[in-house]
Order: structure tokens, then sequence, then C-alpha cells
């Protein structure tokens, strides 16, 4: 179940439940003498559960001598901290991530999430559907939990040999942190960069452009001298290539967004997304699931909104935005 990475370092696979992501990568950094850190969690599920403790115990790892960093705030990465964190455990996340994590914030930002939904062209009944199915709110970490500690860019984690710097990164979420060890070259890149799948970028309902903040932070991580790029799901690889990769995918996505709001004005983001190529299989848009088709209208949103930073589309102001293409005079 543990695997070993690095001296001290360690991998703990926790299987992810009717998931595409399939696997969440939780690492354990051991300090003998001193206090551990655990970075990400998975979801607050029976399977979940079963995968982390037992790797913790493989690890003969004392949670109140332990630390937990989470690199953001989605279910699959903080689902089980405020449960595992016993008195002593110290549990962080990027300060901008805090308030949507518990309470009423949390609440409201749930429903600011159904509210957008409508506007982006979804049924009233889909959206009833996918507030049932939502993963982000059946397995979140427990909402009643609020000693979460704040991270800062630049904040330091020491842990026995190795110091963690905190790397903010936002655009997957508007607070996403990635961890890095600058003398072993190694970077725990939460879903910054993924490697066998393409981390999902939808507009933040707090963020004017999340994947231009997106674009932004890729660019900005290029620069790192990175040789160990530790994911948050499935497997490593090459980090600059990989970034690359990521920023023509965009680039692409792009091109292909304003190509169909070109030939379709007036469509929705629920309409455009429908015309978007994707790699799941399904016969057709209709046959998509409901979380699917959420994640790809979210995906499709963030595009467009980067369309309509450039100057290229016009949004809406209508209950259903629509969209068209910005008309060049002379
Ligand atoms: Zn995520």
């Amino acid at each position: 179940m543990a695997e070993a990475i690095l001296r001290n370092i360690y991998r703990i696979k926790v299987r992810l439940p009717n998931s595409p992501l399939k696997l969440l990568n939780s690492y354990y950094i051991r300090n003998p003498g001193g206090r551990g850190l655990l970075i990400d969690t998975g979801f607050n599920h029976p399977d979940c559960r079963a995968c982390l403790l037992a790797g913790l115990e493989e690890l003969d790892v004392n949670m109140a001598e332990t630390d937990v960093l989470l690199t953001h705030l989605h279910s699959d990465h903080t689902g089980l901290a405020p449960e595992i964190a016993v008195p002593g455990t110290r549990v962080y996340i990027g300060r901008g991530e805090i308030p949507w994590l518990y309470g009423q914030t949390r609440i409201d930002l749930w429903a600011a999430d159904a509210a957008g939904l409508l506007r982006q062209g979804f049924s009233a009944e889909a959206v009833a559907e996918s507030v049932q199915d939502a993963a982000s709110r059946s397995m979140s970490p427990d909402i009643g939990f609020s000693a979460y500690l704040p991270i800062d860019a630049g904040d330091s984690f020491v842990c026995g040999d190795y110091t963690l710097e905190a790397v903010e990164t936002p655009g997957h979420t508007p607070a996403h942190m990635c961890f890095r060890i600058e003398s072993e070259k190694l970077m725990f890149t939460g879903d910054h960069v993924l490697f066998d799948i393409t981390p999902n970028i939808t507009n933040w309902v707090n963020a004017d452009d999340s994947l231009g903040d997106y674009l932004d932070s890729l660019r900005k991580t290029a620069r790192y001298d990175v040789k160990i790029a530790l994911p948050g799901h499935r497997e490593p690889g090459d980090y600059r290539a990989r970034i690359k990769a990521l920023l023509a995918h965009h680039e692409q996505r792009l091109a292909e967004c304003f190509s169909i709001v070109k030939e379709n004005p007036g469509f929705s983001a629920y309409d455009i997304a429908g015309k978007m190529t994707w790699s799941i299989r399904c016969n057709s848009w209709e046959d998509f699931p409901i979380n699917q088709k959420w994640f790809a209208v979210g995906e499709c949103q963030s595009h467009l909104r980067r369309l309509e930073k450039q100057g290229r589309i016009i949004a809406s102001d209508d209950r259903v935005i629509r969209y068209r293409v910005k008309e060049r005079r002379g």
C-alpha cells in the first residue's frame, strides 16, 4: 500500500470510488525524532478511509506528531483531513481556500454553484440531479471542522532534512499550493500538473479568469528546475514537457471554443460544451453522466471567459449567458 519514493518520503495510494481519476496520492514525509508531514488525504468515503489508514499504519505514523498539508480544497484531497487529525495535528491549506471549506460560506458556495449552472444553460432538473450526485458534497470534509491554518506563498515547512516551500499556483482552485523541495529538485504538484489526465479548470465564482490564472501559474512553475514531480493523482512524469503540453492543450481548446462560438452565435456554455471534443466514451452529449457534464461545462466556461478577456468574444447578460464573436471594426 505504501511505497518508498526517496529517503523518508512515501506515497500512499488511495483508491477513489467511481472516479475517472482512479487514484489519489497521499504523501508522507517521515521526520525521525520530530514532526512528520502528510500531504492530501482522499475523499471522506469508507474505501478511501481504509486505504489511507492502512498506509498510515504500515508506515507507523503517529498523527499527534504529524501535520497535514492540503494542496487545495477539493474533497478528494481534503475529505479525510478533519477525521485523521488528532489533538496536536495541525492542518494547513492555502489561505484563500479556507472560507470555502466549512460553515455557511461552504453552503453559500454550493448555492452559487447551482445558480451558476442555470446561467450556463443547464435545466433546473439537471441542476437538482447534479446537486444530488456531487462528490464535492457527499464526500467532502466535515463542514463543522474549522481548525484550518493558512498557508501563504513562500511559507516553508521544515521536516527533518527537507524544507518544503509553498508555491502558490492559482487556477485549478483559487489558492492551490504546490510544495517544492529545492535541495532534491522535487515538487509535489497537487492537481496543478497531472501527467495521465488533464487538470480540470473551471471558472470559480470568486475568480475573474481561472484559466488565465492557471496559464500564468503554469508559466511561473515552468521556470523551476524539477527532476521529481509528484502529482496528486496517478503517476509522475516529465515536468517541463508536461507543462509545455498543458499550455499547448489549452491553446488548442481556446481555438476550438472560438470556432464553435463563431459558427453558433447565441449558444450557451452548455450548448458549446456539447460540441467540443471530449475523451469520455459516450455516444452523444445527452448520454454524458450529469457530473461529467458539470465538469465539461465548467471547463468550457473557463475557456469562454479567457476568450472574453482577450476581447475575442462577448457574453450576453441574459438569464442564460449566450456567447458571440466580437465584431472587429475598421
Ligand atoms: Zn482538484
